[in-house]
């Protein structure tokens, strides 16, 4: 497996780190911890809900596209502060726009303005598939015409969210 784990690494709140992307998976992994390269999975530990919608997201977008997304930060084990002010609870995940290019891994970092990498369209598509899963709450990416394709009040704004996708889900079980 990628990053070398061999057992599902699970924390003291019985929350699972997300399955290392293995090859037949629709999305890999990226991102890292305090920026120390190679560290993205300790902040991939997710609430049960977050991987029933990535599990459902990967499948249907298999299903037509044969690119994979790229999730990096979800929550670091146990639920401690990190770089973030939020994303402690396992609930709030971040990805990647779509490439126009199959590329994969730390470096296919994907801007709204890289206009030569970034697909609109298919993360419009993607994007569309997180949004239809009855658990996703929220959704931030700075993209007006994504926004504006996605539905009224679906997608909003938030600094910074120019190269990744800020996605919530409910934490009722
Ligand atoms: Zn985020």
């Amino acid at each position: 497996m990628a990053g070398g784990v061999p057992i599902q690494p699970k924390d003291s709140r019985g929350y699972f780190m997300l399955p290392q992307a293995p090859e037949d998976a629709g999305y890999y992994v990226y991102g890292n911890v305090k920026g120390v390269p190679g560290t993205g999975a300790l902040a991939q530990y997710a609430h049960p809900n977050m991987l029933s919608v990535i599990f459902w997201v990967e499948r249907e977008w298999q299903s037509i596209d044969d690119r994979k997304f790229g999730i990096g930060n979800i929550s670091v084990a146990n639920g401690l502060k990190y770089d973030h002010a939020s994303h402690m609870k396992g609930v709030e995940m971040d990805i990647r726009p779509v490439r126009k290019d199959h590329m994969v891994g730390q470096a296919a970092r994907c801007s709204r303005f890289d206009e030569k990498v970034y697909d609109r369209e298919a993360t419009i598509r993607l994007l569309c598939l997180f949004l239809r899963h009855p658990l996703v709450t929220k959704m931030y990416f700075n993209d007006d015409k994504v926004q504006q394709a996605c539905g009224p009040g679906r997608v909003k704004s938030w600094p910074d969210h120019n190269d990744h996708i800020h996605i919530e889900v409910s934490e009722r079980l």
